[in-house]
């Protein structure tokens, strides 16, 4: 490609080169060069229409070194060797020096082909439009000035980048998709005010801003529900004390329950003012205390009538109280009496999640969201919304449990509110969103800090005259090489920071030098290799046969770059039961050749020469082969298995292949046979709610441990896919996929004709989705906070490197964060993931995510801008971590403790005084309660008596490395009345709420929390309606457990199998469907995932837990 292209003569990307190496113009919005792999998403890489446009923007700029270039730019002195990432101790995502060298040993051959950056212009996408004023005004501002987004029409996302494009895109977005558009208004309204230090005292107990000007905290912008639209030229002076997100508890005279609420006066209710979808006034929805029943309790329920006030509902809202969900749900009427007042606390009143994420949809999913100011909310990740990155990664990559961080640790003390990040570095992105553009910046590679190693990014300051840049992390100043040179503006700016992504955008790539490779040899392309259990049990339940015959046509969809036209992947083939079978698939063979290796105490590979192999040149061979092993073991007898061998084998493998890769093992059993990791039956339910009981979380031999860390050094990632008929001991099994980054599946009891579908699914997406391999993250953060703690499936040998065998497009690590001194207003902070890691096609890149957040000196602010779903998520990772170490029971206190002192904090500080009988929650926050709930009665942490030891380490690791979007619908399913939006609406009909008083035995309604799937169907459903779904002519005649529903010519039918085909197509796992019946004995299965009811394993109601929080919140502030 056009290397040279600008470049003067001399070698491409030479470091001497005026010109900017490696960042030709040809990238950006260039072709892609069939050269050069395509960035690791390949198949997002479709160019944003918006950022097409952008002139090629090497070309237009002049070569820096047209005089710039001071002589004194000198290059830094310690040259590249200062440059190295190893600076101070750091290794990570550092070149490769002595850290990772001792780790591999084996150097590796292929490095070659790779190392050539030359080509990587291909890689370039196409660039944004050039910088406007706009966007730099905007920018600055927003570095500047907390509060700034505030006012309610953000300007922000309408001044900055190509509008047009990429609005318009956003129309087009699917609704029902993970992604959408939305609209802007993030930040609260309120926080201008009191955003402001010194307006206030930190600690105000009777907070004059809660009440007049401004409702407290509760002004979040995504705190919908029972908010009405407030003019904005209403003021909130009109709003004052009715502390819009207070749920007040019931009447109550001071402290004694029962009594009446003196509570805060409400509002007039802004009910239905459509107007002005902008602000938002915080829900008001005082709601009982739940100390006791108190009787005339919803009569004197102030705050409910501006429940379900949303904005344009399409229904007309009823006058009186009404259903949250703005559902009507007319079989509330029929309940027995005594279910609606059990609890005195009418579960209307009380925040409603449906609500919540409807309101976030309407209010946010609109337009893009655009990443240019610090510190902003994104909308919640039930809303679909398109992202323009303009300078901070975008919420797909990183999501932070608060966006306003406390300056001081005290405050964050008192506060509890866990300073965390959950991070997705290889993010799957919508076709509508470009993936991050690959910077080459030749054989000079990154450019970099010279003190703490963070990388060029947006956030760095350039000064004199654009010879030196301090580094916003450190503050170390640095000088700019002569290659790097650019002149600023009159605003400080580079006046090619809009043509280089890692100067404007918030996510990019860098490719990397051979530094940043194991010893210093560029890796080679990854293999596959597939393991597979020819056990007695596999045979028989068809599974390796299932097996065979789909990878013959999978392997042709092995993960690519780009343009490649086939996948640079190798694979290779292992069978076992006690003994392991390898298998030479060489193209020049006639038929495959089998070697066996019975000593599995000492695992060795038998052949080196035509076990990985290229499957276009082997197919042939290959196909033999798969067509041969279910024949060949049709007979086995063999029952008893191998399980750390296997790996051992997949491992030795790809060392003696000098490549990163990863396992692909299907097991059956308990691997009981005589070899290193041999378990043992060790299920012991008695241990459930005994201190021995985090033992059965834990492994039972450290085999697997140590390991897990060879693989690590390797690069060896580990999918597992099991299939048992008993206990296996998943929590043993799980080590090494867990620490290297890979995935788990398991298929109870499989049988080919009920669980094909769903295996299938699972390892088609699994086999091709995108990896990267052999990688290292690291979290670098600006002066103030650092990462503490991590959460998810990768291995540290150190404090503060991930190492990720693999790391996968689903695959989350969640970050801690805490102080370690005094943040500033001014200058907020900064975070910025590197990931290190090597493509699919082997080539080693850096991929970098920048974000800044906002520093607060009044607890106000930090409550006003957090965000609940992924504090959930943190929590639960914390939660299943710590029952390896303690008592459920001590789990679940810390968690409940740790809600009670937030929202007590939050009370204490923020909320306008109000009698101690009312329960307060911050807008932000006011699903925190039902959510931790839904946690707390969680499998892992209260499991019912038909759920398994198994079962729960399952979950457990299933959950460590869920994204946001997921731990959100897994503790709180969807629950979609499928008979009551008319059939010929095309979108996802309206969720209710997840408890048994919404179901209505006339209606049908399909229930997924993204791992199951329910078609629930009440008894007095219409005739027609059965005939239509089921193809049969009454209920009694609905088959119960039925996983199939049949394919029918009619509205109704389609309607619900296309509904059903695109939530599995959202979640990161096929969910296998059950139909229930409503009073068959299937049901209870069902009613376990109502979770705002009662649970037969003892877990609170939603109502119940709620009075419970209050009771503790009382105690603490008391
Ligand atoms: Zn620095």
């Amino acid at each position: 490609m056009n290397v040279n292209q600008s470049a003067p003569p001399g070698p491409p990307f030479g470091q001497n080169q005026p010109v900017y190496p490696g960042y030709h113009q040809s990238s950006y919005g260039g072709q892609p060069g069939p050269a050069v792999p395509p960035a690791p998403c390949g198949a997002y890489n479709g160019p944003v229409p918006g950022y097409q446009q952008t002139p090629p923007q090497g070309v237009p700029r002049a070569p820096p070194s047209s005089g710039a270039l001071p002589a004194s730019t000198a290059q830094p002195s310690g040259g590249q060797t200062t440059y190295s990432q190893f600076g101070q101790g750091d290794i990570q995502n550092g070149p490769s020096s002595s850290a990772q060298l001792q780790r591999l040993p084996g150097s590796q051959q292929f490095g070659s082909p790779l190392a050539p950056v030359v080509s990587q212009p291909a890689v370039f996408q196409p660039y944004g439009p050039p910088p406007t004023s706009t966007q730099v005004t905007a920018q600055l501002a927003g570095m500047q000035i907390s509060g700034a987004v505030a006012p309610a029409p953000p300007p922000s996302g309408l001044g900055y980048g190509p509008p047009t494009s990429l609005a318009s895109a956003s129309g087009s977005f699917p609704n029902s998709g993970p992604y959408g558009s939305y609209p802007q208004s993030q930040a609260p309204p309120l926080s201008q005010a009191q955003g402001h230090p010194g307006v206030q005292p930190l600690l105000r107990s009777a907070p004059p801003l809660a009440s007049s000007l401004t409702p407290p905290a509760s002004g979040g912008p995504r705190m919908p529900s029972m908010t009405a639209p407030l003019p904005p030229g209403q003021g909130f002076g009109s709003l004052p004390v009715t502390q819009a997100n207070h749920v007040s508890s019931p009447p109550t005279h001071a402290l004694s329950p029962g009594t009446q609420m003196t509570g805060p006066p409400v509002p007039p209710p802004p009910m239905h003012s459509p107007q002005q979808p902008g602000y938002q006034l915080q829900q008001n929805g005082s709601f009982g205390p739940g100390r006791g029943p108190q009787p005339n309790y919803e009569s004197s329920y102030p705050g409910a009538p501006t429940f379900g006030s949303q904005p344009g509902p399409p229904q007309p809202l009823p006058p009186k109280r009404l259903d949250p969900d703005a559902i009507p749900s007319p079989q509330l009427n029929e309940l027995p009496p005594q279910q609606k007042t059990r609890h005195r606390i009418d579960p209307d009143a009380i925040p409603s999640p449906i609500q919540v994420i409807e309101d976030d949809r309407n209010n946010r999913g609109s337009e893009p969201f655009v990443t240019g100011v610090r510190g902003q909310v994104p909308p919640l990740v039930t809303t679909n919304f398109l992202v323009k990155d303009q300078g901070n990664a975008s919420p797909r990559y990183i999501r932070c449990t608060s966006y306003n961080i406390p300056c001081t640790s005290d405050m964050a003390k008192q506060a509890q509110v866990p300073l965390a990040a959950v991070i997705k570095p290889l993010a799957r992105l919508p076709p509508e969103e470009a993936s991050p553009y690959v910077v080459d910046h030749g054989e000079s590679g990154p450019l970099r800090c010279n003190r703490c190693k963070a990388y060029m990014c947006p956030l760095m300051m350039f000064i004199e005259g654009g010879r030196r840049f301090q580094c916003s992390f450190c503050s170390c100043v640095n000088d700019v090489p002569p290659q790097y040179f650019q002149h600023l503006d009159h605003t400080g700016k580079r006046v090619d920071a809009y043509d280089r992504p890692e100067l404007s955008m918030g996510s990019y790539e860098f490719l990397a030098t051979v530094d940043y490779c194991k010893n210093n040899k560029f890796p080679s392309p990854p293999a596959f290799i597939f393991m597979i259990d020819v056990s007695y049990n596999a045979i028989r339940t068809g599974l390796v046969r299932l097996l065979c015959e789909e990878l013959k046509s999978l392997l042709d969809y092995l993960p690519r770059e780009g343009g490649a036209e086939e996948s640079a992947i190798r694979v290779g083939f292992v069978t076992y039961n006690k003994v392991l079978h390898f298998y030479n698939v060489k193209s020049s063979l006639a038929q495959p050749q089998m070697m066996v290796v019975s000593d599995v105490a000492d695992m060795f590979v038998p052949l080196l020469d035509g076990f990985l192999v290229n499957v276009s040149e082997s197919r042939a061979v290959i196909t033999s082969l798969l067509d041969q092993i279910p024949e060949m073991f049709a007979d086995t007898r063999e029952t008893e298995t191998v399980f750390a061998p296997v790996i051992q084998a997949g491992l030795e493998a790809l060392k003696a292949a000098e490549c990163a890769g990863k396992l692909f093992v299907f097991h059956t059993s308990l691997p009981i046979a005589e070899a290193p990791g041999k378990l043992k039956n060790r299920d012991d339910r008695k241990l459930i709610s005994t201190d021995k009981e985090k033992t059965l979380f834990q492994p039972q031999t450290g085999t697997y441990q140590t390991l897990a860390k060879e693989c690590v050094a390797q690069g060896c990632c580990v999918d597992l896919f099991l299939f048992p008929n008993q206990y296996v001991d998943v929590a043993t099994l799980c080590v090494v996929p867990q620490l290297t980054g890979g995935s788990v599946y398991k298929y109870a009891c499989f049988q080919v004709e009920n669980d094909q579908e769903r295996f299938l699914s699972d390892l088609r997406r699994d086999v091709q989705k995108v990896v990267g391999f052999d990688a290292v993250m690291r979290v670098r953060t600006s002066t103030g906070i650092r990462a503490v703690d991590f959460f998810g499936a990768f291995y540290m040998s150190n404090t503060t490197d991930v190492e990720l065998a693999g790391l996968d497009g689903d695959k989350t690590v969640t970050v801690e964060f805490k102080h370690d001194d005094r943040l500033s207003e001014e200058s907020g902070a900064l975070l910025q993931c590197a990931l290190l890691y090597t493509s699919c096609a082997g080539q080693r890149r850096l991929r970098i995510h920048n974000l800044a957040l906002n520093c607060c000196t009044q607890l106000a602010d930090l409550y006003r801008n957090c965000e609940t779903d992924t504090l959930i998520n943190y929590m639960a990772k914390f939660a299943y971590r710590g029952v390896l170490t303690s008592p459920v029971k001590t789990v679940r206190d810390t968690l409940i403790a740790q809600c009670a002192q937030i929202l007590a904090c939050y009370r204490k500080n923020c909320a306008s005084p109000s009698s101690a009988g009312q329960l307060i929650l911050p807008e932000c926050m006011k699903l925190l309660p039902v959510y931790l709930n839904c946690v707390l009665k969680s499998d892992v942490l209260q499991p019912g008596a038909e759920v398994t030891t198994d079962d729960r380490a399952y979950v457990r690791q299933l959950v460590s490395s869920m994204d946001v979007a997921e731990t959100n619908v897994f503790f709180y399913p969807r629950l979609l009345p499928l008979t009551k939006s008319p059939l010929d609406s095309t979108t996802e009909p309206p969720a209710v709420r997840a408890s048994e008083e919404r179901l209505s035995s006339g209606d049908i309604y399909l229930l997924e929390n993204g791992l199951n799937l329910f078609v629930w169907v009440g008894a007095s459903v219409q005739q027609g309606v059965v005939q239509s779904l089921f193809n049969v002519s009454s209920f009694s005649q609905i088959t119960s457990g039925l996983s199939v529903l049949p394919v029918l010519d009619n509205p109704l039918s389609k309607k619900v199998r296309g509904l059903i085909d695109s939530l599995r197509a959202q979640r990161m796992r096929y969910m296998k469907l059950i139909v229930v019946k409503q009073e068959d004995k299937l049901e209870m299965l069902f009613k376990h995932f109502l979770v705002e009811d009662k649970s037969l394993s003892g877990g609170a109601s939603y109502v119940d837990f709620l009075c419970h929080m209050h009771k503790e919140i009382r105690q603490l502030l008391s």
